[in-house]
């Protein structure tokens, strides 16, 4: 569905659960975010930023540019950054943003910017799920993969820009430089699409590919044995209080271990609807 070629692959951290057989669904449900999977025989796709570890120095977002030819002055993933205290009792903290490849709600399971698109549900389309069979499912303009991940067919896309609206997170813009269903008149929607290219060839995201201090952990939700499940369940980050805007019922996939319980300070909403791109913000 990408209008991307893929990539030459430079990763060394393989992918454990591509091409490997799932478990099923998440082992552990913890009340707060779903945890629920995707899609039974499909990777659940998820990240988890330790705000503990994150430097702010922005490797990953200089890394999504340049894996995604992200336009000039527009981001799919950026760091807000704040200074608390008082001098000389002050402390710099950084937060990773992206989109949330968010589950959706527990009712109908898809994400508001795939339930606003006029063009979803679109073309059918198919999955190979980990145990070698096919997995059926209707893409769109945006749409979500049976792996959870939530992509964009600039095919599909007729530039209408609900998506960018929907996203409470704002973390959609138009791509100045893709046109929607090749209309020359009408910009593609863009974001974060977890380097799908990559994931599909068994490698990491280039952010979590990048990051120096290792604060980026992607993996496989339905992998009890992966990185990302055993995190999330040490860090039991599957409640409100690890995840950004929970009460938009969202069920975001990235997950923050924010012991300094720095998410509410940290986190500057972006206004719906008020964004034309995705700005890199020092608050
Ligand atoms: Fe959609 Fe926004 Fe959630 Fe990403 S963060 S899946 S764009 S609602």
């Amino acid at each position: 569905m990408s209008d991307k070629k893929t990539p030459e692959i430079s990763r060394r951290n393989f992918l454990s659960g591509v091409g490997t057989a799932a478990v099923g669904a998440a082992a552990m449900v913890t009340p707060g975010v779903n945890l629920q999977a995707a899609q039974k025989n499909a990777p659940r796709w998820a990240m988890v930023m330790d705000l503990r570890r994150c430097i702010g120095c922005r490797a990953c977002t200089v890394a999504c540019k340049s894996e995604n030819n992200v336009s000039l002055g527009r981001f799919r993933a950026v760091i807000q950054e704040k200074t608390t205290g008082t001098f000389p009792n002050t402390k710099k903290a950084f937060l990773p943003l992206m989109c949330n490849h968010c589950e959706g709600n527990e009712k109908d399971g898809v994400p508001p910017c795939v339930k606003i698109c006029p063009q979803f549900p679109g073309k059918r389309a198919k999955f190979t799920g980990t145990n070698g069979k096919t997995i059926r499912f209707r893409s769109g303009g945006t749409y979500k993969r049976p792996d959870g991940m939530i992509l964009i067919d600039n095919e599909q896309c007729i530039g209408c820009g609900k998506c960018i609206d929907a996203c409470p997170y704002g973390v959609r813009s138009f791509n100045p430089f893709v046109k929607a269903g090749g209309d020359p008149t009408k910009q593609a929607a863009d974001k974060c699409d977890m380097c799908a290219h990559r994931v599909d060839n068994g490698v990491e995201p280039s952010c979590v590919n990048t990051c120096q201090g290792r604060a980026r952990i992607y993996g496989d939700l339905n992998d009890p044995n992966s990185d990302v499940s055993k995190l999330v369940k040490e860090h039991n980050l599957a409640t409100d209080n690890n995840v950004l805007l929970a009460e938009e019922g969202t069920n975001p996939h990235v997950f923050y271990i924010d012991p300094d319980n720095m998410l509410k300070t940290l986190y500057t909403q972006r206004k719906k609807g008020k964004l034309d791109h995705y700005v890199d913000e020092i608050p």
